[in-house]
């Protein structure tokens, strides 16, 4: 079974525009060369979305958002719908990112709600999904991440399935301030990426579980991305703060080739 690889970059809340667009310009440059038998995408702030889609117009290069609202529509002062993500010119969105879980309070029921309301918006959700080092140290991954992928793909069809991708980041190993966050093994995630394909398999059917996108993210770098991506069942990955460097992000695609 081959999947396709992606490689996806998460800019966070960084950029202003005119550092997106000259990102944008950057990458269209270093990727061209590179070759294009890779799915990449990057998600910037929300502000940078339609500016950074106007550079990487007619490359394969996609825009992904990196939260959305779940209603269209409405008095929610300050958020914004994925039919505004799809007009700025996203084709992605990430749900369900632990910094939103974590800070911003965001839980299963929500997500759902969120993923939903993504596949409406003719969007590919990125379910993000992870334990945080406590549940790790008590045992717990398998039970949070079987939980979570229950929770928010509830009464979401086998067709929708079909087209959206996971994205596995234990919280632990997300680059931030704190020195204890290093990278997962890549046994330990290859481990964890076995787990959440047979949930999939569970929820749906083995040919939806084969055939799904799982990224890893958590501290990837142009110095560990092939040992990741060289496991069976590790299809990507989602990238933070080593996507925020053109020639960095470049690295991460091209050890991603098969
Ligand atoms: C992320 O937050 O999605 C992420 C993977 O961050 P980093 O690569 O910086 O650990």
């Amino acid at each position: 079974m081959t999947r396709k690889r992606i490689i996806a970059g998460n800019w966070k809340m960084h950029k202003t525009n005119a550092e997106a667009e000259e990102f944008a310009v950057n990458l269209k440059v270093i990727l061209a060369k590179i070759g294009e038998d890779i799915e990449v995408l990057v998600c910037p702030p929300a502000t940078a979305i339609s500016c950074t889609a106007r550079v990487l117009d007619k490359t394969d290069i996609k825009i992904g958002g990196q939260n959305m609202h779940f209603e269209e529509q409405g008095a929610f002062t300050g958020e914004i719908s994925g039919v505004m993500l799809k007009g700025a010119g996203a084709t992605h969105v990430m749900l369900g990112h632990s910094e939103r879980r974590h800070i911003f309070n965001e839980d299963n029921a929500m997500i759902n709600k969120k993923m939903h309301a993504a596949f409406k918006a003719n969007l590919i959700p990125i379910l993000c999904i992870g334990e945080t080092m406590e549940e790790k140290k008590e045992g717990l991954t398998s039970t949070v991440l079987e939980n979570q992928l229950k929770g928010c793909l509830e009464g979401i069809s086998k067709n929708q399935a079909q087209i959206l991708i996971i994205a596995y980041e234990p919280v632990w190993a997300i680059s931030n301030d704190d020195p204890t966050h290093k990278p997962a093994t890549p046994d330990d995630a290859e481990e964890a990426h076995s787990f959440i394909r047979d949930v999939i398999e569970k929820i749906y059917d083995k040919t939806i579980a084969d055939n799904i996108n799982i990224l890893y993210g958590g501290s990837v770098n142009p110095g560990n991305a092939k040992a990741i991506l060289d496991m069976k069942n590790i299809d990507g990955a989602l990238v933070g703060g080593a996507s925020l460097k053109p020639g960095e992000f470049a690295e991460i695609v091209a050890a991603a080739k098969f």
